[in-house]
């Protein structure tokens, strides 16, 4: 029986190794048998987490110095947290290839490693839900998903929260961020977001979670923040795959 159970589970992982591409889709190698996804262990082990210490609120890591990113962040931002750097490492590979690459799955992954992160404990016990930035509805039409939703949705069974995908929504369209100053980050995602009506019963006291897969300023997820508690929302944190440094981080 044992043998027989053995027998299958060797004949589907075969028939899974069919479905998965026999290369990473990150660097392009050829996996070998000790890599089980779309992404090689080399891959894996190439991301860079941002290092200790770190502020204990907003995740940032100070060095000896005051932590200058909470500055950034609002009294009604909780605490924010981000698995990696983008600008080393195969961080932002990965999220490129989730985002354009067409690469859905590689969010249960990264969202695997997202939920290790350590929060405090009032965080943990008060989360309520985890909430995705929403993507210009053209843009997500373009790109037929929406890569922060994956990851909530990744993320949801290892925190046992829900997601609430109909609570948010972009208000108006706005330009990519990717070029734009701090400065006109802010003002291009101002009023961007809205909460929508009839979800203010649910909202109501509520520890929201939103996750987006890269911050930079953290100017969009402050304006989704704003939009949440506008919507009834009591307290907001943030969680990212991936970071980017700020200025003075090196
Ligand atoms: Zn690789
Ligand atoms: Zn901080």
């Amino acid at each position: 029986m044992t043998a027989a159970i053995g027998a299958w589970r060797g004949w589907a992982q075969a028939a899974m190794d069919l479905f998965l591409p026999c290369a990473c889709v990150v660097c392009g190698r050829l996996n070998d048998r000790s890599d089980r996804g779309l992404a090689c262990a080399r891959c894996w082990n190439r991301v860079v987490p941002l290092p200790a210490p770190r502020c204990d609120r907003c995740g940032h890591p100070t060095g000896p110095r005051r932590c200058t990113w909470c500055d950034l962040l609002p009294a009604f931002v909780r605490c924010a947290r981000s698995l990696c750097w983008v600008d080393r490492g195969s961080g932002s590979a990965l999220v490129h290839e989730l985002k354009y690459g067409g690469w859905h799955a590689l969010a249960a992954p990264m969202a695997t490693r997202m939920a290790r992160l350590q929060w405090p404990e009032d965080v943990v016990r008060e989360r309520t839900a985890l909430v995705a930035v929403p993507l210009a509805g053209a843009r997500e039409r373009e790109r037929g998903f929406n890569q922060s939703a994956r990851l909530a949705h990744a993320l949801s069974p290892h925190w046992h929260t829900p997601v609430w995908g109909d609570v948010l929504v972009r208000a108006r369209a706005t330009e990519t961020q990717t070029r734009l100053t701090p400065e006109a980050r802010r003002r291009n995602v101002s009023g961007a977001f809205r909460a929508v009506a009839g979800t203010r019963a649910r909202l109501r006291g509520a520890h929201v979670m939103l996750v987006d897969d890269v911050v930079t300023t953290g100017a969009t997820l402050v304006e989704c923040a704003s939009a949440l508690l506008d919507g009834g929302a009591r307290i907001v944190s943030f969680v990212t795959f991936g970071r980017a440094p700020a200025s003075g981080d090196r």
